[in-house]
């Protein structure tokens, strides 16, 4: 079949559209092909253009946020991979701060912080956009995402604009189940506290990571979500994963739910590590460790 005509299939639309654009550099693994066509819409009814034209099309299409916690295949991604760094606008009306879905959780937490406005300090050190923390319901032992969200602004898989509020959803674990829906703003509702008071709490918890995670090294944070009442780092470091390494890829030594790529990586030395470590723990320990990490171009996984 030859490939779709992406420069007339996205004519009317307000943005760019790249074709065979590596996604390698755009990753926080640095690993992965090329995406057949990349697009960063300018507005939400432009987002919504791309989602009916795929959908119409029949084609697949990947939502990019800050590629912090996605495995991208060696051979890349066919379809659209769809970025929305350009919906990067922030208001605050009182104590609700309404956030494009592209704005960085880094900026985000600077202009609360000078707001006065405390609660999402709780997620400091996570390198997503809001796109990507609500999509995941991104967390740390301080709380998660959706503890302070009202609503959102999504667009649905038909391709339809609308607004989704808090008490309609039902976040899980490490999984906002937006059942296919995309994030284009979110809405949250914050507490006032002085700046000094959230700053400090902000630089505990970064102290604290930087103690405990490898936060300087290519990785995708938690490789595995924790089991019931356990952690995967405590899981993998007692069955003696830390250090393991398939070529380019090792277990963190710092923290063994971390894999690092050293640059020389690739998405099949990941998967090949993940496979070893997770026999290991299962043999070990009984617990099948479940995937936190999304995968992408992997026809036989789901996630
Ligand atoms: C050093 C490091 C530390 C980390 N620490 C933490 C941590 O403490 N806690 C934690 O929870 N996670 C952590 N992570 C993992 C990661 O940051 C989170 O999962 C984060 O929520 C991913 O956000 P992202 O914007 O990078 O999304 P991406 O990785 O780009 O995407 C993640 C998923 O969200 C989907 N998505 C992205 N944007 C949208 C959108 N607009 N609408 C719908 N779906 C969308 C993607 O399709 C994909 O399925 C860490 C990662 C690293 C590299």
């Amino acid at each position: 079949m030859s490939p779709p005509d992406y420069q007339s299939l996205f004519a009317d639309l307000h943005g760019a559209v790249r074709l065979s654009v590596p996604l390698a550099p755009m990753m926080h693994l640095r690993i992965g092909g090329p995406a057949d066509c990349f697009v960063e819409p300018v507005g939400e009814q432009d987002v919504a253009l791309v989602v009916r034209a795929c959908r119409e099309h029949n084609l697949p299409m990947h939502m990019l946020g800050g590629g912090s916690n996605i495995l991208c295949a060696d051979a890349g991604i066919r379809g659209v991979v769809m970025h929305l760094g350009n919906l990067n606008r922030t208001n605050r009306e009182d104590n609700r701060v309404t956030v494009g879905a592209g704005v960085t959780l880094p900026s985000l937490l600077r202009a609360t912080k000078e707001a006065g406005l405390a609660g999402l300090e709780k997620l400091t050190g996570v390198p997503a956009v809001v796109g990507g923390a609500v999509a995941m319901n991104a967390g740390t032992r301080d709380g998660e995402t959706f503890e302070h969200l009202v609503s959102l602004t999504v667009v649905e898989p038909d391709g339809r604009l609308g607004v989704r509020a808090r008490e309609d959803m039902s976040p899980r674990y490490r999984d906002g189940c937006l059942e296919g829906a995309i994030v284009v703003q979110a809405t949250f509702e914050l507490e006032p506290d002085s700046p000094e008071a959230i700053f400090e709490r902000f630089s505990a918890s970064l102290d604290a990571r930087n103690k405990s995670q490898p936060v300087t090294q290519r990785s995708v944070g938690c490789v595995w979500q924790n089991p019931e009442g356990d952690t995967a780092g405590r899981l993998l470091e007692a069955s003696g994963c830390k250090k393991m390494s398939v070529n380019g890829v090792q277990v963190s030594d710092k923290h063994a739910n971390y894999f690092i790529n050293d640059n020389a990586g690739t998405a099949a030395d990941f998967v090949a590590l993940m496979a070893q470590v997770r026999s290991r723990v299962h043999e070990q320990s009984g617990v099948e460790l479940e995937p936190e990490v999304k995968f992408w171009g992997f026809p036989e996984r789901s996630s």
